[in-house]
């Protein structure tokens, strides 16, 4: 079973990759109305990995015994007038997700909850990826500069992202 605390805070941490999932979702929208639809496609993957976070840690709540708390999403910013500025947010943003998730590991710690701790260490790992993928498009991003060429190649680049469900979904 899970402890209060220690549930509380999974619940928390749900609403929060809910909120990223939202916030990709609303960038996805932005760049398809302004007509860089490969950009679009690469946030609205993203958009469907942080759904796929949220649904791990419902899936681990519920396979502890405890129970999911869904809580109201915040309202999400709508407006980024370059892809830069957007992945400039996103790793911004995701470095808030890694404090979230490093204070959630010490948590556990604390409340010696070691399924918990296992649990937060995939992660980890995969907020690793989040933010060195962020910093690469901001580096790319920064390479073309005001280059519609570039912009259009980096465009066509993003395009071609697909998604794949997390295996760890599978797992369980
Ligand atoms: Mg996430």
């Amino acid at each position: 079973m899970l402890n209060n605390k220690i549930q509380d805070a999974l619940c928390a941490q749900i609403n929060a990759e809910f909120w990223s999932a939202y916030l990709y979702l609303s960038m996805a929208m932005n760049f398809e109305n302004k007509g860089l639809s490969g950009v679009a496609n690469w946030f609205s993957i993203q958009f469907k990995e942080e759904q796929a976070h949220a649904q791990i840690f419902m899936d681990y709540v519920n396979q502890r015994g405890g129970k999911v708390t869904l809580l109201p999403i915040d309202a999400v910013p709508s407006e980024w007038s370059t892809p830069l500025e957007a992945f400039k947010a996103t790793l911004e943003h995701e470095k808030k997700v890694t404090s979230l998730i490093n204070d959630l590991f010490t948590l556990a710690e604390e409340e010696k909850d070691h399924a918990t701790r296992d649990r937060l260490l995939w992660f980890i790992k995969e907020q690793v990826e989040e933010e060195d993928t962020a910093r690469q498009l901001i580096d790319k991003f920064t390479l073309v500069g005001d280059n519609g060429m570039g912009l259009y190649m980096l465009d066509q680049e993003l395009a071609s992202r697909t998604y794949t469900a997390p295996s760890i979904l599978s797992e369980d």
